[in-house]
């Protein structure tokens, strides 16, 4: 299996990385792509890129993030992303720039104080996705994008600069159960990444069942979003161990087999993040 998506890097692994992936390679994930979220989390996932096989990651400055810039009052031009993206993507097992997009929700527990949602704060998202965007075009780069509560900023910035060199460079991570980003996907040939939300769901369920095989990824987001049946026990952390139960929900909800399911899946991965 490839988990697509899984925060490695994320301090809670910091004292047990190996383990984790031992474990997970047990439970057969094969390929691991690990996303960075700001610059320092970007250089964590291409220290561990580094030292496993098959674990591939991206850099780039999530959405969530774009928040420390605001809250710091640095304008938007002096905002410098290309910098740390450009010198990390010189590594060949960064495959993606990422995870980047849009998100409006408004989190509770964050390291940021005060957090809100302003007009400010949703300019800069857009100008940096859009500058993150062009950079992923000339860096030969897949795309991770993350979009949370904001399907229509997220549209409407990919319509406006749609290349054609992007049809099945880009995952919608986490993809929320929308008919109008699923339309875009299967136009524009998007994958569609599927977590463990899937398997207690039920509106992330028919969702998936609409999703076409050749365009379905499947990722845990370690270290949130845990499973079924491991999340009644354990809520926390997340690992790519638990990506089968994913697999198996996805075989069931697709009607074919789990072997099939992970076959497809996997291509899927390897063809998205050009592994070969
Ligand atoms: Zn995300
Ligand atoms: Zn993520």
């Amino acid at each position: 299996m490839f988990d697509t998506h899984c925060h490695l890097n994320f301090k809670v692994f910091s004292n047990n990385l190996d383990q984790v992936i031992k474990e997970s390679a047990d439970y057969g994930v094969r390929y691991f792509m690990i996303p960075g979220t700001d610059e320092q989390t970007s250089r964590q996932a291409v220290q561990i890129s580094l030292k496993y096989k098959n674990a591939y990651c991206s850099v780039g400055l999530h959405p969530h993030h774009i928040y420390n810039l605001v809250q710091k009052n640095i304008g938007i031009a002096e905002a410098d992303v290309i910098g740390f993206i450009t010198e990390l993507s010189e590594f060949d097992s960064v495959k993606a720039i990422g995870e980047i997009g849009f998100d409006k929700h408004l989190y509770k527990k964050t390291k940021y104080q005060d957090y809100k949602v302003t007009e400010k704060f949703l300019v800069y998202q857009k100008v940096l996705f859009e500058r993150q965007l062009r950079l992923s075009l000339q860096l030969s780069k897949s795309l991770i994008i993350h979009c949370r509560e904001a399907e229509e900023d997220l549209l409407e910035a990919l319509a406006s600069l749609w290349d054609k060199k992007l049809e099945k460079q880009i995952v919608f991570h986490c993809c929320p159960a929308s008919k109008d980003l699923l339309d875009f996907a299967i136009e524009h040939r998007v994958f569609i990444g599927v977590d463990g939300d899937v398997t207690y769901d039920p509106r992330k369920q028919a969702f998936i069942k609409k999703v076409p095989l050749d365009l379905l990824v499947i990722e845990t987001d370690s270290p949130f979003i845990t499973p079924e049946p491991v999340r009644s026990q354990v809520r926390f952390p997340n690992t790519p161990a638990n990506l089968i139960h994913i697999a198996k929900i996805c075989a069931y909800l697709k009607d074919i087999k789990l072997e099939k399911l992970i076959e497809i899946t996997t291509e899927n991965g390897l063809t998205l993040f050009n592994i070969n």
